[in-house]
């Protein structure tokens, strides 16, 4: 008897319809002779409501009751789902993060998971029943509860496929698979049958939010083989694998991805002398703010400007943390701009192409974006551009990368 792991994120189950349509779905997973667990996320757009409640009732909400506040959208879906397919006349069982064993660190918003006692999982499944589980959820040991950031369903799914020895993992989603962009972005982006782990978490790093990355991360040391695929079809998706079997090595580029997600902060004036650096960027991890790309302006006169990005979910943390220290490093001020997007090109075809980047920047000029930071990587380039500019930026990177490669691959 197979066992299955299946996500349903929160479009999937936005609506009493949805739901009972998945509950159907899983239950003729279960009629097929396995044994299934369930992975679902908040309803609809759950999660964004509940974090705009916290920020109306505080200005500065405390993360460990934001955590307490999120984590209750999945113990609603897991509820309802477990009455659907009990109302079908299948057993079906709900859990919270902590009932199926999650254990995590105490970063709140942004938990890792440490450990998973699947006990009380196992012991369901023998006696027959479907197990659901609320994604995105844990404790740590002090019994708070934790949440593992946006997205963090995915990293539930894949997690508890590594721990139980699932024979699939299944994702099910609002869209076909995983693109060679964002579809609704890049109409003409396409659907990747297989794609290897290394170039799924660049793009799930980047901002392609079909997977949150650190599920990849997980998948990867696991060995879990993923399908993304539909909620509302029947056709096969995408398979995340450790290597593709098709003809993967031809492509140079495997997609292109946009963050509308961060925002820039810029501290003005800084005294250019060894140390300010690590000052600055030791103050922000220690308030467990993660950085995304960093750039030191050329020097003048003794003095810098340095920016970087964030989540925008740490922003005003980000703030606070550099404003606290501008006395300390001797700088001026800090400024902010959240209208950027970070927009990028990914595919480990990079390591033995040339080229690459001057082809990436002849392209956004020639839309006539400007460039504001640029990072890059073996696999990978990103560049910050105005949020305004980042669709089309999109749409002519993916046709140049993108479309013109598949249109020479067909006449090949
Ligand atoms: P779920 O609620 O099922 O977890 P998400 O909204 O988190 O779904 O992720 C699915 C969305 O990811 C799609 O609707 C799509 O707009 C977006 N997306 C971004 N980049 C990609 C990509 N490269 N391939 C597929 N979907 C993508
Ligand atoms: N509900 C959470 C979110 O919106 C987790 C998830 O959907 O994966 O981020
Ligand atoms: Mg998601």
């Amino acid at each position: 008897m197979s066992l299955i792991v299946q996500k349903y994120g929160g479009s999937s189950v936005a609506t009493p319809e949805k739901i009972k349509s998945v509950a159907r779905r899983i239950i003729a997973t279960k009629e097929e002779g396995n044994r299934v667990v369930v992975v679902v996320s908040a309803m609809g757009d759950t999660t964004d409501s509940l974090i705009e409640l916290a920020n109306r009732v505080s200005s500065n909400p405390p993360e460990r009751e934001v955590d307490q506040l999120i984590s209750t959208g999945e113990q609603i879906s897991v509820a309802v789902m477990a009455m659907a397919i009990n109302d079908m006349g299948h057993e079906a069982i709900s859990m919270t993060g902590a009932q199926a064993g999650f254990e995590t660190d105490s970063s709140h918003t942004k938990a890792k998971i440490v450990k998973i006692k699947p006990g009380k999982i196992v012991e369901e499944l023998k006696k027959g029943k479907i197990v659901i589980v609320a994604g995105f959820q844990g404790i740590d040991v002090y019994e708070n509860v934790t949440t593992l950031g946006r997205g963090g369903s995915d990293t539930t799914a894949v997690a508890l496929a590594a721990v139980l020895k699932a024979d699939a993992c299944e994702i099910y989603t609002d869209v076909d698979g995983v693109y060679t962009a964002d579809p609704r972005i890049v109409t003409n982006a396409r659907k990747i049958d297989e794609i290897e782990y290394e170039e799924m978490l660049e793009m799930a790093s980047l901002g392609a939010r079909v997977m949150q990355s650190r599920s990849i991360e997980f998948a990867s040391k696991y060995g879990v083989r993923i399908h993304v695929r539909s909620s509302f079809k029947q056709d096969e998706g995408t398979f995340i694998v450790k290597e593709a079997k098709s003809m993967m090595e031809k492509v140079v580029i495997r997609g292109v991805t946009v963050d509308k997600e961060q925002a820039k902060v810029t501290i003005l004036h800084v005294p250019d002398r060894p140390g300010i650096a690590a000052t600055i960027f030791k103050a922000l991890a220690g308030n467990n703010i993660n950085l995304h790309m960093i750039l030191q302006n050329v020097s003048e006169e003794g003095y810098t400007d340095v920016s970087f990005t964030v989540m925008k979910a740490d922003l005003k943390k980000a703030r606070a943390t550099t404003e606290s220290i501008l006395d300390e490093i001797g700088a001026r001020s800090v400024t902010i701009d959240d209208d950027i997007a970070q927009v990028s090109v990914v595919g480990t075809g990079m390591k033995s192409h040339s080229g690459i980047a001057a082809d990436m920047f002849g392209t956004l000029a020639r839309e006539k974006v400007n460039i504001e930071m640029i990072s890059t990587s073996e696999i990978k380039i990103s560049c910050v551009v105005k949020k305004e500019d980042a669709d089309r930026a999109a749409r002519s990177l993916h046709a140049t990368f993108v479309e013109v490669e598949d249109k020479r691959e067909a006449n090949d």
